[in-house]
């Protein structure tokens, strides 16, 4: 793939490479930090859009095991091509699901009371002890047992099954002075008791860097593996994975003042130069970035220039010297340490969101032990 690399870009393509090396560097730093406790990699949403299969290789290459998905398609896609790893799926699992369950040797996390009748059923129907992890609620009201249905489930027995993990979320780990953290932390201890056989799972990335309290048997990171800052207020620990960039389509040097893209609303003065990329919000690069949005083009910042469109997004380049702005030179559109959460917060938005939707028509090139090749 390397060799073909420029080729298959064609002359006006995206190229979106990702960094496995990164990921399993920052696999790596997240096992390490989080010590002694284990780590579990997050894959859903196809490794947050990056390519679960090679991501997922990557990280069982190095050791990881344990995988997270949120559907259950995920889980059977990832069942083919790791036979061994262990695979939970985040949202359980429903009647007439079952059988898949089954045949790909997923985890269900269970999520209430009705999803742990119907998998007890299972269990007792296959005449064998199902794997399950149990998942409570300690504040976020999303998915998991309250207190009390955790409290009967656990009277009325579940020897059929084989609780692997009793987990929960925490709603605000990227803000460590919010209350809630410490209330989570608790009422989470409260409810583990109830299961004291079990391993037990709070933290996901952001969690991780909360202090040793948080971090339990097991840690479930998924954006910071991906290069997304787990620690906002500070300098981000995590190496970059994502790197966006376009060859420029044409360009504009204004012999007056001219407005730039749908609605006029840039305005750009005589002498500017407007350069044009071929990438646009069906790209995942968010028309909220219209006027906002910054771009690079040999270091040197290039504002967006009006707005975005579907597939096209005018730069303002008047501070770049003409000599780089040959038709097909390379904007970095995402780049840097910060690259993701920086393009985000312009966006108004997250780094998460920027990321998962990342569009399909970018070349990608994955970069796998310092070559160009998955
Ligand atoms: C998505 C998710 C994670 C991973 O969260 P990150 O913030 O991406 O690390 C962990 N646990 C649950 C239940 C999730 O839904």
């Amino acid at each position: 793939m390397s060799r073909d690399a420029p080729k298959a870009r064609g002359r006006a393509r995206a190229l979106l490479e990702i960094d496995l090396d990164a990921v399993v560097a920052n696999w790596r730093i997240l096992r390490d930090h989080a010590r002694p406790a284990e780590l579990a990699a997050v894959v859903k949403a196809d490794a947050y859009g990056l390519g679960a299969e090679p991501v997922a290789r990557a990280l069982w290459e190095d050791g990881c095991r344990r995988l997270f998905v949120a559907r259950l398609e995920e889980g059977l896609a990832l069942r083919r091509l790791l036979p061994e790893a262990e695979i939970l799926v985040l949202d359980g699992v429903g009647r007439g699901e079952t059988e898949a369950f089954l045949a790909g040797r997923l985890v269900p996390v269970l999520n209430h009371p009705g999803e742990l009748a119907l998998w007890r059923q299972v269990a007792a129907r296959v005449a064998r002890r199902l794997p399950c992890a149990l998942h409570v609620d300690t504040g976020m009201t999303r998915l998991g047992f309250t207190a009390a249905e955790l409290e009967a489930a656990v009277a009325d027995g579940m020897a059929e099954l084989r609780p692997v993990l009793v987990m929960s979320h925490l709603a605000c780990a990227d803000e460590p002075d919010h209350p809630l953290n410490a209330l989570q932390l608790e009422r989470f201890r409260a409810l583990a008791r109830l299961l004291p056989e079990v391993p037990r799972s709070l933290a996901a990335s952001s969690g991780i860097f909360l202090g040793r309290a948080y971090r339990f048997d097991l840690c479930r990171p998924g954006v910071a593996l991906y290069g997304v800052n787990p620690t906002p207020r500070e300098p981000n620990p995590m190496r970059p994975v994502v790197r966006l960039t376009a060859p420029i389509l044409r360009v504009f040097t204004l012999r007056e003042a001219a407005t730039v893209g749908y609605g006029a609303t840039y305005r750009a003065p005589a002498g500017a130069r407007i350069a044009t990329v071929p990438v646009g919000y069906a790209d995942g690069l968010l028309r909220s970035l219209s006027g906002r949005g910054v771009a690079r083009i040999a270091g040197i910042p290039v504002p967006y220039a009006g707005r975005v469109s579907m597939d096209l997004i005018g730069l303002d380049v008047s501070r770049v010297p003409e000599h780089l702005l040959a038709p097909g030179a390379e904007v970095e559109l995402i780049g840097g340490p910060d690259g993701l959460d920086e393009l985000a917060r312009l966006a108004g938005t997250i780094a998460y969101e920027l990321l998962t939707r990342l569009g399909r028509r970018f070349c990608r090139r994955y970069r796998r032990n310092g070559t160009g090749r998955p």
